[in-house]
């Protein structure tokens, strides 16, 4: 008999990855399908609110996978951000929202689509086979959208997510801006987190042509807060720099409340930083007015200056 079929996001699981995991696993036991959806890594404290908030149980965690495993991939693509033997995989289908990063030698199903959140092109599918979330399910949906939009203001944002948060909200009775608004200040609480978690939460390695690199990402509702760490913070990255021979580390620190961010650029070609949004780091470190979508607003514009 064929083992069920494995769903998981990307490593340093987000939001959208988790509840992704969850929402693709609801629709294809929906038609039919023996699916178990699964996480590649540890909750962060958005998600965990999220999932204690509508009392749901985390993804399966998973860490390897059998040979020939039937897997389902939600909210990315690349082989870098998937599980580590990925190689050994067969995949069925892809839903995402990132460019594609991967080739195989079978064909397969693929849906992704240039919307803010991995749960707009769910809610399609759902609607394209005649099928409409529950309430915890759209809750859960919901929740994702205005985590990956920053709640509908980051410029990813689309009119498709923008009428998904209305649908969803009204299937979940939720006043989603309280709600978001509470969800992402729950996400920016890093106090009992060391050093090396911050700088892993939500960091994708990233090559801007040859300048091998890591973005990280952390939210807040307030940048001081973080900047107090800033030696602290800088030590760790230097540390990983070494140990993964990168030639840049990117800390973003983003204000929720204003959107901007705050970065601190560390390696030998920190200063691509610098010619790509025409500042000046000053130790190590400048705030980018506006910016904060890393998938927007760092790597085009950091690609295109490499
Ligand atoms: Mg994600
Ligand atoms: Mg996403
Ligand atoms: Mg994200």
């Amino acid at each position: 008999m064929m083992s069920k079929t494995y769903i998981f996001g990307h490593k340093s699981p987000d939001t959208d990855s988790i509840t992704s995991s969850l929402v693709m696993a609801d629709l294809e036991t929906k038609l039919g399908n023996d699916v178990l959806a699964c996480r590649l890594g540890s909750l962060n404290k958005e998600t965990e609110y999220v999932l204690n908030y509508f009392d749901i149980e985390a993804p399966e965690l998973i860490e390897k996978i059998e040979d020939e495993q039937q897997v389902i991939l939600v909210d990315h693509n690349s082989p870098s951000e998937s599980i580590d033997n990925i190689e050994n995989a067969k995949i069925l289908k892809v839903v995402d929202h990132h460019k594609i990063a991967f080739e195989t030698s079978y064909p397969l199903f693929v849906r992704t689509e240039p919307v803010g959140c991995t749960e707009t092109v769910l809610l399609k599918l759902y609607k394209e086979n005649g099928l409409t979330p529950d309430k915890t399910i759209a809750s859960l949906m919901l929740s994702a959208i205005i985590s990956d939009t920053l709640l509908l203001k980051s410029p990813t944002t689309t009119e498709d997510d923008k009428d998904a948060v209305k649908e969803l909200a009204e299937i979940a009775e939720i006043d989603y801006e309280s709600y978001g608004l509470e969800m992402l200040k729950a996400g920016t609480d890093l106090s009992s987190f060391s050093i090396e978690e911050i700088l892993s939460l939500d960091a994708k390695q990233i090559d801007f042509k040859d300048v091998k690199s890591i973005v990280n990402q952390v939210n807040t509702a307030d940048i001081a807060d973080v900047m107090e760490m800033k030696d602290d913070l800088e030590a760790g990255m230097e540390k990983i720099i070494e140990e993964e021979e990168l030639d840049l580390f990117m800390l973003l620190i983003t204000d929720i409340v204003n959107s901007n961010s705050q970065v601190i650029a560390l390696g030998k070609d920190a200063a691509l930083v610098e010619k790509a949004y025409g500042v000046k780091l000053a130790d190590n470190t400048v705030l980018l007015e506006g910016v904060v979508s890393r998938k927007k607003q760092v790597v085009p514009i950091m690609t295109e200056n490499a």
